[in-house]
Parts: structure tokens; sequence; C-alpha cells
């Protein structure tokens, strides 16, 4: 399919326990996809928004996210 862009499915994982609420994911994410709940623990609160640019789990210190892109 030349031109087109494949579609894919991106997976989030997220050790939520490990998080210790830097905010950096929260801030480094293009899409706002994180967020940080009321026990500034990180969450995903726009799952589909997500491009799986890998940006959160590359930069997290504490390897919370881990991030999965499918092509399909
Ligand atoms: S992979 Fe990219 S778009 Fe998805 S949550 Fe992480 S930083 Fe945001
Ligand atoms: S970068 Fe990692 S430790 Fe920091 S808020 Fe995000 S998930 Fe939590």
């Amino acid at each position: 399919m030349a031109g087109a862009a494949a579609p894919k499915v991106v997976r989030l994982e997220v050790q939520r326990n490990w998080c210790k609420g830097c905010g950096i994911c929260v801030a480094l994410c293009p899409k706002e996809v994180l967020k940080l709940d009321e026990f500034g623990k990180v969450t995903v609160a726009e799952p589909a928004a997500c491009i799986g640019c890998g940006r959160c789990e590359d930069h997290c210190p504490d390897f919370v996210i881990s991030v999965e892109v499918e092509e399909k």
C-alpha cells in the first residue's frame, strides 16, 4: 500500500505502582495521552490519541511505561 500510512495498533502498558509522579511523561507526550491522577500516579487518560511515538517509554526514569506498536 504505497503512500498510505499503515494502520497501527498501539498498546500502552503502565506499571502504575512504580510511578513516582515526576510528570516527565505527561510533559513530553505530544498528544496529552497521559495524566497524573489524584494519587500522583500516571494514568492513561486518552488511550485512543496515542500515536506510539515512544517518548514516554524512552524518558521515564523508572521504566513504568512500555509502548508496543503493531502494524496491521
Ligand atoms: S507513545 Fe507517545 S503519544 Fe503515546 S503516550 Fe507515549 S508519548 Fe504519548
Ligand atoms: S515519567 Fe515515569 S515516573 Fe514519571 S510520571 Fe511518568 S510514568 Fe511516572
